[in-house]
């Protein structure tokens, strides 16, 4: 385990604003009052629910997406083959927006850092919400391609993600969106999961994925509207380790903490292949785990309302929207120039050679000695999974959790360590232009005008934070038009 380190203000403004980042590192709940209109303009404060303004909120953006941008650059470095930030995964941030809980979009960050090294990213969120500020993010480009499952109609949070917002420019057919209705169980979304996923890597073919696992998803979650137990929901953790390519797992929404805390453990395991205990070991939360103290939950109750002529009738027009993709996408890759690198004071070097002051023993005090779920158990591997590898976790704690907010680090090694990927340039990257199709789904922000296009040279030099703040073209979207009235429910 590796322990996150702060994000800087200059790698946040590789997505969001500069003015939006200085508010974020300047307002206090305290001093709030001093900026009445920039909390309304930045959406942060305005609701007791919806993105309030706390104590060291600057400093949890800038932890949380730390542990992201790291994992991205361990699984850049090809020191890891899948990297875990629990503490990530917060998809509904904007550039210069706070939303649904997100202030800083950790996604966008990683995904850019993934870009300076790898030609095609894919994003998949099985977050019960749709994945918003991932998918406007990069709705114009063909070298992200993102996917998100999640509840659809009825005004549900944040209302867009329809079946037709398949991207724009460049970018058309490179978003995914599958609208479920209430009640999805295990197998109804497996039916739909793997279908749409086998297409998507068959026809984009990505180097890296980054996988959102919002654990809202599952029954008997707050805000959600699903059914799925943790085995419904890891086995899309599963299906995408099958692919083995370089995983960033990311965290993200859940409001069941007692059903969050067992999803990510028991994805923490599917991760590592390792089989752990069903039943809850001793600890000091463990009178939350009660009555049953076990690991696993039972599916939830709500009436299926995705029958299957529903669900066969979006994967239809969702496999259709793929088969539209070139089969080998356009973008050109070149061995980079001798002594050509990635800069910055964080920058992974192998694992071996990581600074000892960011190396830690686990603290973890949910689990302790040989009960602990990264450590103990007997490894029933995974059939399609490489055997010899070294994994690497970045395992942030998910704040607000008791005792968890500590961050945890820690390293499982299985093997000799992959081989680094070969370093790559992009070369051409998709025009912009502008939305043809007029696509349904809103960003609530508009976005900063486009900069001059960075060569990719510049791109490469100066990381991902250049490629955003110079304008690589691919990464701002256009604003889209307004939605829809959301259908009666
Ligand atoms: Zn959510």
């Amino acid at each position: 385990m590796y322990r996150p380190r702060s994000a800087t203000p200059t790698e946040l403004t590789a997505f969001h604003s500069d003015d939006y980042i200085s508010f974020l590192r300047t307002v206090t709940p305290d001093n709030a009052s001093d900026h009445a209109r920039a909390l309304a303009r930045f959406n942060v404060g305005r609701t007791a629910d919806d993105c309030p303004l706390f104590d060291g909120l600057y400093d949890f953006c800038a932890l949380t997406t730390g542990g992201s941008i790291d994992g991205a650059k361990k699984l850049a470095g090809g020191t890891a083959d899948i990297a875990v930030n629990w503490a990530g995964g917060l998809h509904h941030a904007k550039k210069s927006e706070a939303s649904g809980f997100c202030y800083v979009n950790d996604i966008v960050l990683a995904i850019l850092e993934l870009l300076t090294r790898f030609p095609r990213v894919l994003y998949i969120d099985i977050d019960v919400h749709h994945g918003d500020g991932v998918e406007e993010a990069f709705y114009t480009t063909d070298r992200v391609m993102t996917v998100s499952l999640h509840k659809y109609g009825d005004s549900f949070f944040p209302g867009t993600g329809d079946v037709y917002d398949t991207g724009a420019g460049a970018g058309a057919h490179y978003a995914v969106n599958f609208p479920l209705r209430d009640g999805i169980d295990d197998a109804s979304y497996e039916r739909v999961f793997r279908p749409v996923l086998t297409k998507v890597f068959e026809v984009f073919r990505p180097s890296a994925v980054v996988l959102q696992c919002g654990a809202d998803s599952l029954a008997n979650d707050r805000l959600g509207c699903f059914n799925l137990t943790l085995k419904g929901h890891a086995a899309c953790v599963e299906f995408v380790k099958s692919f083995n390519v370089p995983t960033l797992v990311l965290g993200g929404g859940g409001y069941n903490i007692r059903s969050v805390a067992r999803c990510w453990t028991y994805e923490t395991a599917v991760c590592l292949g390792t089989d752990i205990d069903p039943r809850i070991p001793y600890n000091d939360y463990w009178e939350y785990y009660a009555p049953d103290f076990e690991l696993h939950i039972a599916p939830g109750t709500i009436e299926n309302k995705n029958d299957r002529e529903f669900l066969d009738k979006v994967k239809v027009k969702v496999l259709e929207g793929l088969r539209s993709i070139a089969a080998a996408p356009s973008v050109q890759m070149a061995e980079l120039p001798p002594g050509a690198d990635l800069p910055g004071p964080s920058e992974v070097t192998g694992e071996d050679k990581e600074p000892a002051d960011r190396r830690a023993e686990a603290r973890n005090e949910f689990f302790a000695g040989d009960n602990d779920v990264l450590m103990g158990g007997t490894n029933r591997g995974t059939p399609k999974s490489a055997s010899s590898k070294t994994t690497t976790k970045i395992v942030a704690a998910k704040p607000g959790a008791g005792k968890a907010a500590a961050p945890k680090v820690s390293t499982a090694k299985t093997g000799a360590p992959k081989p680094a990927a070969p370093r790559t340039v992009p070369l051409k990257v998709g025009p912009p232009k502008a939305p043809a199709g007029a696509p349904r789904a809103p960003p609530k922000v508009p976005a900063a005008p486009r900069a001059a296009t960075p060569t990719p040279t510049a791109l490469l030099q100066n990381g991902g934070s250049a490629a955003a703040s110079a304008g690589l073209p691919p990464l701002t979207p256009p604003r889209r038009p307004s939605p829809p009235t959301p259908p009666a429910p």
